[in-house]
């Protein structure tokens, strides 16, 4: 019969799919000696039986009764003794760790009998009662669905009434009187009671984790994080311990190395006389973990050497929750640590240059979206400006924007295009909404583990959490800081999550230093984090360099991204869009060439045309000396040129109506521009087909880049120019071209007396395209998906009216999980891309491929372009160093 049920000691961390991480983790540190609870994880694969079918596996009572049997005797305690009662937790663990979105239950097996017993046994009546309040609202809250908010209100009304600052001063009394208080609630808003028998409580606590896997929060969480749905959750189940008890007990959590700056040393946070969640969810001010020293010496000792050796095991950095039981240390759980961008890049480094783990391992350990983040803005300036008040550095980065006070109200403000900062008392998993819509984070309660602080930093906003000195006032609306300054929602503030400051204003952002480096400066005034953080990113990127198959290059348009992608490492340029270089000014030039009515029209137009773009491709090639650049054809969707016929047919019958003469050239540009419209500017005349159709128009742009070739040769450059033809459906259409291309490059060459090479290829970035390329590869000598195009037109989705109408509603529907725009899709669009590859390579063995679409620069999307065997990315030049990371990331990963 199928198992469903491991006991700690019977698990590994290899299980981890079955397990969840949490599970495996207890597992593994079970194994090593460390001091956990005994306890047993229910598997993931229950939970997906529980969610397919609507009720528990067969035998999976049994097999909890068994294992409970099992800890009871281990910890010589019975569930339901009304003398001295085994309590429990009862914890989600997926597979992948998702902080705060699923539900905890704390001291199950409380109930009016065991409580006297349990009071007895530990010989503190108070730590008894709130233990059971504390139940009665997590069963309430996690297993009824009761809003946590009517609990809490319940225990400030009894704070203010007891004029008591914390939880801590509430009597047993108060205790008693808020359970009672908590159970009426209970039948208030569920109509039932708390139910007393602790074999149902577990029951139905197991139950509400499993459900936990489909609840709001963590369906939010996994979308944005890209965890599958289909994994379900482990339920871990665990014999508590106490850190409510007195001064002696406590309960914090600890990391192996800063996880916001990857700062090597032991960091974390305790709290004395608290339990469970108190740390995390910030409710009073924990002290930085080093203060455990003087407050329990051997505690602090022991937790370092437990620290030590997790990592050893692990070889990353780990965080522990652990509690402290009147001075017996025990380890409830441990992972491998979230941490800031920062953080990943110091720590692989660290790790790699201790030779604890490989350089593959290191480049594995970051990743392109983390180096994105770390490429982001900082302020300049601060210090003239007197911070409103300073916290915690939770998360790095710098963001200005309007305070607003509740998540609906962030999401609100940035649906309407502002930039909002969301301030807090603390956060909760109910926030995340507002976290997301949020540029930055900003508490005044909780440490840097509390939850706005992990979520943060896992969402990559800039966070400044445990700024005590600001009073927030959420229902009011305003912060009040230290000297009285009130700031109200809708005001600008600052939030610098590097430093932990807090700024009136919108303060000017500067580039980051990560950045300045990759584009060749060294920042004058960077201290030692930086000059650290800046010798990580080099030696990954370096060994990325190494690792990588594929090249990555730029799309450029101009000399100056050209140097500037040059010097962020691209090898070349993938894509000159040369529409680009004729927008501004020149636009009135490719109108009259498109309008013209007559040869000599035309070509005069072509001619002013023809020294522009030479110049334009000489400093390109020459930016680019002794590497590739590939220049598109010209591919206008042609309204971008055009006079706008709507405000011109206006504005002539508007003459007409007033009797005011009308020209013969505006009545001319009018009848050209109602010949030229198009329903359907993407599907229409552009691309290849508008090459093909106007004159001249192919001739001149070989011309211009065949003569800027010649130029450079002479000038001793080593230009490289390949030439691509754009929007192509047919290998006909390739072969009209090619023969307009050989002819000109014949007569550049007798004219100037220097022979030209200029490869032709192609993008395939239309479906026919793609299922035709066996036959396209015959006149192309390269491939380059333009999959911003192929997207749109295998989709049947126009990229701009999707992202400006649906879009975000069929993701937040689930009907997509990315937009396809921005990563891709490999199921639809990818298979294009891998047939298209296989047939053009079958027709042309050494046919060249590459990629030019936005996904190019894609973190998510690189390594599909490996695996499907590409030779090189192209991305803009700010998103090259993001590539070089993934592209020797994928060279790494298992195909
Ligand atoms: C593409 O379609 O992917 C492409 C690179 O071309 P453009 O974005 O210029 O249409
Ligand atoms: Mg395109």
């Amino acid at each position: 019969m199928k198992r469903y049920v491991y006991d700690f000691a019977d698990g590994r961390a290899e299980e981890a799919d079955l397990l969840g991480g949490k599970g495996a983790g207890l597992a593994e540190m079970t194994l090593l000696g460390l001091p956990v609870p005994p306890g047993f994880t229910v598997t993931t694969e229950a939970c997906r039986f529980f969610l397919l079918e609507g009720h528990e596996p067969e035998g999976l009572e049994a097999e909890i009764d068994a294992r409970l049997e099992a800890l009871e005797a281990a910890v010589g305690r019975r569930f339901g003794d009304p003398d001295e009662p085994l309590l429990l937790s009862v914890r989600s663990g997926a597979r992948f760790s998702m902080p705060g979105m699923m539900d905890t239950i704390l001291d199950l097996g409380l109930n009016d009998a065991t409580v006297t017993g349990f009071a007895k046994a530990l010989g503190h009546e108070r730590a008894a009662w709130d233990c059971y309040r504390r139940l009665v609202q997590m069963f309430g809250a996690t297993v009824l669905g009761v809003p946590d908010r009517l609990f809490d209100d319940a225990v400030t009304a009894r704070r203010e009434r007891r004029g008591a600052a914390s939880d801590v001063e509430l009597t047993v009394e108060d205790l008693r009187e808020l359970t009672a208080t908590f159970r009426r609630v209970l039948r208030d808003q569920a109509g039932r009671d708390f139910p007393q028998d602790p074999r149902e409580q577990l029951r139905l606590a197991v139950r509400a984790v499993f459900r936990s896997w489909q609840g709001e929060r963590a369906r939010v969480y996994r979308r944005r994080e890209g965890i599958p749905e289909d994994l379900g959750t482990a339920v871990n189940v665990q014999a508590m311990v106490f850190g409510n008890l007195g001064p002696d007990s406590g309960t914090g959590v600890a990391f192996t190395r800063d996880p916001a700056t990857g700062r090597p040393g032991v960091y974390g946070d305790y709290l004395a006389e608290a339990q469970g969640e108190d740390v995390v969810a910030g409710i009073r001010n924990t002290v930085p973990l080093h203060r455990l020293a003087e407050l329990s010496p051997d505690c602090h000792r022991e937790l370092l050497a437990h620290l030590r050796t997790l990592e050893e095991h692990y070889r990353d950095l780990c965080d522990v929750e652990f509690t402290i039981e009147r001075g017996r240390l025990w380890i409830l759980q441990t992972r491998i640590g979230k941490r800031s961008a920062e953080a990943a890049f110091r720590i692989a480094a660290q790790l790699a240059v201790e030779r604890t783990i490989t350089m593959d391992e290191a480049l594995l350990r970051v990743t392109g979206a983390q180096l994105s983040r770390l490429m982001v803005p900082g302020f300049t300036g601060t210090a003239d400006h007197v911070p409103l008040a300073t916290g915690l550095a939770a998360s790095p980065g710098a963001a200005a924007g309007a305070a607003v006070f509740t998540s609906a109200e962030a999401v609100r403000r940035a649906a309407a295009g502002e930039r909002v900062v969301l301030v807090r008392p603390e956060t909760s998993p109910d926030d995340l909404p507002g976290m997301l819509a949020a540029q930055a984070v900003l508490t005044s309660r909780g440490g840097r583990t509390s939850h706005a602080a992990v979520v943060a930093r896992g969402l990559g906003r800039v966070c400044v959490c445990g700024a005590e000195s600001l009073r927030v006032e959420a229902d009011a609306g305003r912060f009040t800081t230290a000297d009285g300054t009130v700031v109200a929602a809708g005001d600008l503030i600052s939030v610098d999550g590097t430093l932990g400051a807090v700024y009136l204003g919108a303060l000017p952002l500067t580039d980051s230093p990560v950045s300045a480096y990759l584009l060749g400066g060294q920042p004058d005034s960077a201290d030692g984090d930086t000059v650290d953080l800046l010798g990580a990113v080099g030696m990954l990127l370096q060994h990325a360099d190494r690792c990588a198959r594929m090249r990555v290059l730029a799309n450029a348009d101009t000399a100056a991204d050209a140097a500037a992608a040059r010097t962020l490492g691209a090898r070349g340029v993938g894509l000159c869009r040369t529409e680009h270089m004729f927008l501004g000014t020149r636009r009135k030039l490719v109108e009259e060439m498109v309008l013209a009515d007559s040869d000599p029209a035309r070509e005069a137009a072509l001619a002013r045309l023809l020294p522009l773009q030479r110049a334009d491709f000489e400093a390109v090639l020459a930016a680019m000396d002794g590497l590739p650049v590939t220049v598109r054809l010209l591919d206008p969707p042609l309204h971008e040129f055009l006079a706008d016929r709507t405000a011109l047919a206006v504005s002539v019958a508007a003459d007409r109506a007033a009797g005011r003469p009308v020209s013969a050239e505006r009545e001319r540009l009018l009848a050209a521009v109602e010949r030229m419209h198009e329903e359907n500017p993407m599907l229409g005349l552009r691309g290849v087909r508008l090459g093909l159709l106007v004159p001249g128009l192919v001739a001149m742009q070989v011309r211009a880049l065949a003569e800027a070739l010649v130029a450079r040769r002479l000038a001793g450059g080593d230009p490289r120019a390949e030439l691509m033809v754009p929007l192509v459906d047919t290998v006909e259409e390739l072969r009209q071209v090619r023969a307009e291309v050989e002819r000109v490059l014949a007569e550049v060459g007798a004219e100037s007396g220097v022979a030209v090479e200029l490869p032709l290829g192609t993008m395939i970035e239309l479906p026919r395209a793609a299922l035709t390329a066996g036959r396209i590869a015959t006149e192309a000598e390269f491939f380059s998906f333009g999959t911003n195009d192929l997207t749109q037109t295998t989709w049947g989705l126009s990229r701009d009216d999707a992202e400006a109408a649906f879009l975000s509603a069929y993701l937040d529907r689930g009907i997509l999980r990315d937009s396809p725009f921005e990563t891709l899709d490999t199921a639809g669009v990818g298979r294009l891309v891998e047939l298209a590859v296989r047939e053009g390579r079958a027709a042309r063995p050494h046919l060249a491929t590459g990629v030019c679409g936005e996904h190019g620069g894609d973190p998510a999307s690189i390594g599909f372009f490996h695996r499907t065997g590409l030779d090189y990315v192209s991305c803009s030049p700010r998103r090259v160093p993001v590539a070089r990371l993934e592209a020797g990331r994928a060279a790494l990963s298992p195909q």
